[in-house]
């Protein structure tokens, strides 16, 4: 006897999703779609609170239809397991939902096309925090010209869609696939990752909040909480905000 209980996900937002996914099958809406095999249009939780949003599919992507499964997508899934996640607890999509050829950068025309599915995306899902993988993602979605160096590891609060959102920049797994200079950034930004899903912004305002001799928003904290936050040095372990 098979065990096993296939859950199937019928939440309004999961439908809502799959429509979308449905309405773009045969999207025509840039040039990409002549050389693609398949639209990758993203996958995991419609109720994520982490959503991941990389730059566009690669040769193994394109044909799987699945995004991040290539060597690339084996680091991210390692990075996650790194903060206790699953790729079944996030959302991952990308800047565009088609390979473009020979894994050229993708236009800004291309991004200008496909980027209001990646809004209605965010809008179902309703994202508490987005690392974008890149700067292609980086640049779209925390709307900034500043380099990946300036701005990785650092939480902006952004609304996009209509939903009040963290965007939250690590540099690309693919940069670290071979460095591992780079994978330690990535590793470091992920253990940051994790503190900024488990406090939110209280972990980016706190000292600001403790410098002014304020209670941070949403109160003080335990004492146990400042005591675990505290780095070796005794300073508070702070994101900052940019
Ligand atoms: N790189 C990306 O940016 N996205 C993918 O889906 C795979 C590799």
């Amino acid at each position: 006897m098979n065990d096993e209980v296939e859950t199937v996900d019928h939440s309004d937002a999961a439908i809502a999703l799959q429509a979308l996914r449905d309405s773009l099958r045969d999207c025509s809406g840039c040039g990409l779609c002549r050389a693609r095999t398949q639209v990758v249009f993203g996958e995991g939780n419609a109720a994520a609170e982490l959503m991941f949003v990389g730059e566009g599919p690669g040769f193994h992507e394109d044909k799987q239809g699945e995004p991040f499964v290539g060597q690339a997508g084996k680091l991210l899934t390692e990075l996650l397991a790194r903060i206790g996640l699953t790729r079944g607890d996030v959302y991952i999509a990308n800047v565009v939902k088609c390979r473009p050829p020979e894994n050229r950068d993708p236009t800004p025309e291309e991004i200008e096309a496909c980027s209001p599915h990646l809004m209605e995306q965010i809008k179902i899902i309703r994202p508490r925090v987005i690392c974008t993988l890149g700067r292609f993602a980086t640049k779209l979605l925390a709307a900034t010209e500043l380099s990946m160096t300036a701005v990785h590891g650092k939480a902006k609060e952004r609304n996009l869609a209509g939903v009040n959102t963290l965007v939250f920049p690590v540099f690309h797994p693919a940069a670290a696939l071979y460095t591992p200079a780079n994978r330690q950034v990535l590793e470091g930004d992920f253990d940051k990752l994790r503190l900024l899903l488990a406090r939110g912004l209280e972990c980016v305002r706190l000292d600001a909040a403790e410098d002014a001799g304020e209670e941070p928003a949403g109160g003080l904290p335990g004492r146990d909480v400042h005591e675990r936050m505290r780095g070796s040095s005794g300073r508070q372990e702070q994101l900052p905000l940019w």
